[in-house]
C-alpha cells in the first residue's frame, strides 16, 4: 500500500445488516434470500472513515464474521502498515482462507478506501490507472425456461451485450432447453454465459460440456468444485467450451496454482475473497503476466474501479443486490459501468439505509 506508514488507523467498528432481496436468487448450489452484510468501519488519526462492506452469503455466517472483524480491531492507534502486519501475523496458523480470508479482505479494502480519500482521489486514480466504462453482464438464477427467456430479453432491453444464466437442472436436456430459450429470447449477437456453481462431478461434467459445445456459449462457470483445479485442467483439455473460475479462490498463490495448470481460459475474482484491494492487485498482475481476461464477481461499484487497475480487464457482474445500502450506487448505460471518479474506493453507504436495516448484534 502506497504511503501506508502515515496513515494511523484509530480504530475499527463493524456492524450487521440483513437487506431484503426482492426476487430470491437460485442457484445449483443454494439461494440467497436476503443480503446479510458486515459493514466495517476505520477511523484514522487525520478524521477520515474508511468504509468496506462484506457479504456473508447466509445468516450462519453473518454472526461469526462480524464478530471476527470487531476481534480484528487494533487496541492502540497503529499505521495501517503496521496493522496489516499485525494481522497477517494473528492469522498465520489458522490461515487466511474462508472468514478470517474475508475479514482480512474487509479490512484492508477499508485501508485503501481511506488512503484514497485522504489523496482526495479514486482507487483508480491514488494507483496512477485512469477510468473507463466497462463492459457489463448482468445474471439470472434458476428460474427455469420460460421466465430465463423473459428475464433475458428485459436485460437485452436494457442493453447488456452479455448475459449469464445459472443452469445445474436435473437433466443436462434442462439445461440445454434454459439456454436455447434464452438464446432465441435475445438473438445472436448477446453473449451468453451459464454457471453451474459448483454442482457437477467430474465425469458429469464431461458429459454435459460435451453436450453443451452446440450451444454458442462465451464462458461455462465454475461446472465442478472451484478447488478441483486438477479437474478443472482435466476438464479444459478436452471441451470446446470456454471455462470460467475465481469469484470462489482466496490468494494470488491458488489463483497462480490454478493457472499453472491450465484449469481455466478466464480468470474472475471477488474481492472479499481475494484478499481485498492488494489481493486483487497481485491477481491483476498474475493476470497479465498469463494473458488471462479478469472479470469480476459482486460488488460492482468496488469491482469497476479494480478492473479499472487491471490490465486484462474482461467483464464486470451487473448485481443491484445492495445498490440499496450505496451512496452512489454505480450507474449503468447500454450495458455499460460507467466511471463515477469519486474519491474513495466506492464503498461508501447511506446512513440511514443502515439505521433502517441494523441487526442488533
Ligand atoms: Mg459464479
Amino acid at each position: 500500500m502506497p504511503d501506508s506508514n502515515t496513515l494511523t488507523v484509530t480504530g475499527l467498528e463493524a456492524h450487521a445488516i440483513r437487506l431484503p432481496l426482492q426476487t430470491p436468487y437460485r442457484t445449483a448450489s443454494g439461494t440467497v434470500t436476503a443480503v446479510p452484510l458486515v459493514l466495517i468501519e476505520l477511523t484514522t488519526a487525520r478524521g477520515i472513515t474508511g468504509r468496506s462492506m462484506l457479504f456473508a452469503y447466509s445468516e450462519l455466517t453473518l454472526k461469526p464474521l462480524l464478530e471476527l472483524v470487531r476481534n480484528m480491531a487494533p487496541q492502540a492507534p497503529v499505521s495501517a502498515a503496521t496493522l496489516e502486519k499485525q494481522l497477517e501475523h494473528k492469522s498465520r496458523m489458522v490461515g487466511n482462507q474462508g472468514l478470517v480470508g474475508m475479514a482480512l479482505s474487509g479490512i484492508d479494502i477499508a485501508l485503501w478506501d481511506a488512503m484514497a480519500k485522504r489523496h482526495q482521489c479514486s482507487l483508480v486514480e491514488l494507483l496512477g490507472g485512469e477510468e473507463h466504462d466497462l463492459q457489463a453482464y448482468a445474471s439470472i438464477g434458476f428460474e427455469g425456461a420460460r421466465h430465463c427467456a423473459t428475464h433475458a430479453s428485459q436485460l437485452a432491453r436494457r442493453g447488456f451485450h452479455g448475459i449469464k444464466v445459472c443452469i445445474g437442472y436435473p437433466t443436462v436436456q434442462e439445461d440445454i432447453n434454459v439456454i436455447q430459450a434464452i438464446r432465441n429470447a435475445i438473438g445472436p449477437d448477446i453473449k451468453l454465459m451459464v454457471d453451474y456453481n459448483q454442482c457437477l462431478s467430474l465425469a458429469e461434467a464431461r458429459l454435459r460440456l460435451q453436450m453443451l459445445e452446440e450451444c454458442d456459449l462465451y464462458w461455462v462457470e465454475e461446472p465442478i468444485l472451484s478447488h478441483d483445479f486438477k479437474g478443472m485442467a482435466a476438464l479444459n483439455q478436452h471441451t470446446g467450451n470456454a471455462l470460467q473460475s475465481g469469484e470462489n479462490w482466496w490468494n494470488c498463490f491458488e489463483i497462480e496454482q490454478a493457472i499453472d495448470l491450465g484449469a481455466v481460459d478466464y480468470l474472475m475474482l471477488n474481492s472479499m475473497k481475494c484478499g481485498g484491494v492488494s489481493g486483487w492487485l497481485k491477481a491483476a498482475e498474475l493476470a497479465r503476466v498469463h494473458e488471462a481476461p479478469l472479470s469480476s464477481n459482486l460488488w460492482p461499484e468496488l469491482s469497476s474501479q479494480l478492473l479499472n487497475l487491471s490490465p486484462t480487464a474482461h467483464w464486470l457482474q451487473y448485481s443491484d443486490w445492495w445498490s440499496l445500502l450505496m451512496k452512489s450506487p454505480l450507474q449503468f448505460s447500454q450495458g455499460k459501468a460507467l466511471s463515477s471518479g469519486a474519491p474513495g474506493a466506492g464503498t461508501d453507504w447511506d446512513e440511514h439505509i443502515v439505521d433502517h436495516y441494523r441487526l442488533p448484534l
